[in-house]
């Protein structure tokens, strides 16, 4: 019998998925179904998207693309990371791929020998764990508990870099905790980062237009423009535009790592479909009235998740100020049990609420933090009130 590649065993399908299906199948069975499970941004593009995917379609050439990205692809992406304040790059700095998932993926091939460094804080976003883990890279997990807000201190990022890893990967705002760093944190980040050349820092930073409460978004480029040498800024259409299944991921990075994604992408996909190419470009030049619109929507439901958790006695929940995900820390619950059944982790904690409540979310440990859990709260407010209440009825109910 022939067999896998080894790496195959150090391969796994996507927590968030398996939860995700789980969730579609009861409701497919006819259960009544809250879904919080999986990142999507719940709101269609502008339809100015759909005309030029239509336009495009009409005169499509048939033809195999740019293994960059086509020329108006990577100028209108310049032309949108100028507006967010990364300036003075060029064509050569940029690359596309079908995803920021498959961006960093072709990363960690780009950037990691098997047994080099990549150092994260947790939580993280599963698939940086899952990807570092496929291409056999060592690993080095930052917790950063919620008694200091999920978020990374300088003094764990020198330690961290002290080790001179190959990889330090970052991500702001954060999926899963929604937090956002201020300009000062950056500022303290980056004065670390400045002081260990031989590390590529990559910036997962695909919510950069979802940031509330003023406190805007700012990258270690902003702050110590020098670093553009090692920092790789890594954007995507998904969330941002509402369109996760047109798959379009970006970079920012030196001209070496570009070109290294680019050859990876002759060897992977060859190139971006046209009419994606062309709805792409839409997006990312036409008006930008949804994206702004969402993130103040977005603003508003985070209130609603963030005030019914923290009524819950015993529940911590730092306040998500970004993306569309709150993290609370439910270990309170752990011990305590519900109908009779024990809870004694997140993902029991997770499973009883799906059974006895019908509402989906994410377990923390997905995201290396087994005390949280994770609500994805982007669904219509009605949906997201019935949810919420549940959760709180749950709680209620423990004994
Ligand atoms: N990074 C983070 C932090 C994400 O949350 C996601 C999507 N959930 C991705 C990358 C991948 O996004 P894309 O749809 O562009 O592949």
């Amino acid at each position: 019998m022939p067999q896998l590649a080894t790496r195959m065993g150090r391969a796994k399908p996507s927590a968030i998925m398996v939860i995700a299906e789980k969730a579609k199948r009861l409701k497919a069975e006819g259960r009544d179904i809250v879904s919080f499970s999986i990142g999507v941004p719940n709101f269609l593009p502008g339809e100015h998207v759909y005309a030029a995917a239509r336009e495009a379609l009409a005169k499509d050439s048939g033809q195999y693309g740019s293994n960059r990205g086509s020329d108006a692809l990577v100028d209108a992406f310049l032309g949108h990371i100028e507006a967010l304040g990364l300036t003075g790059y060029k064509r050569e700095n940029v690359s596309t791929g079908v995803g920021a998932k498959q961006i960093l993926y072709n990363l960690a091939e780009a950037l990691l020998d098997e047994g080099d460094e990549i150092a994260f804080p947790a939580p993280y976003w599963t698939s940086y764990l899952d990807i570092a883990e496929i291409v056999g890279a060592k690993i080095n997990i930052l917790p950063c508990p919620p008694e200091q807000h999920y978020k990374l201190t300088p003094a764990q990022l020198d330690e961290a870099l002290a080790r001179k890893p190959r990889v330090f990967l970052f991500n702001n705002p954060s999926n899963p905790t929604g937090m956002v760093y201020t300009r000062d944190e950056i500022v303290a980040l980056a004065d670390v980062i400045a002081k260990y050349p031989d590390t590529w820092i990559i910036t997962d930073d695909i919510y950069n237009t979802m940031v509330f409460d003023g406190v805007g978004y700012h990258n270690f480029v902003h702050v110590r423009p020098e670093l553009k040498d090692r920092v790789i800024f890594v954007d995507s259409l998904s969330k941002t535009y509402g369109m996760p299944g047109w798959r379009v991921g970006f970079i920012a990075a030196p001209e070496s790592v570009a070109k290294a994604v680019t050859t990876l992408n002759s060897n992977h996909i060859t190139s971006l479909p046209e009419v994606i190419t062309a709805a792409a470009v839409a997006a990312l030049s036409g008006p930008q009235d949804v994206p702004a619109a969402k993130c103040a929507e977005f603003a508003v439901k985070r209130d609603r998740v963030y005030n019914a958790l923290v009524s819950i006695p015993g529940v911590v929940c730092p306040r998500p100020q970004g993306a569309f995900y709150a993290f609370p820390d439910i270990s309170v619950a752990f011990g305590k049990k519900h109908n009779g059944v024990a809870i004694t982790s997140d993902v029991d904690f997770c499973a009883a609420l799906l059974e006895t409540k019908g509402v989906a979310c994410v377990p923390g440990s997905a995201f290396g933090e087994p005390r949280a859990l994770r609500i994805s709260y982007s669904c219509p407010d009605e949906a997201l009130d019935k949810g919420m209440a549940r959760i709180v009825e749950f709680f209620a109910e423990l004994t």
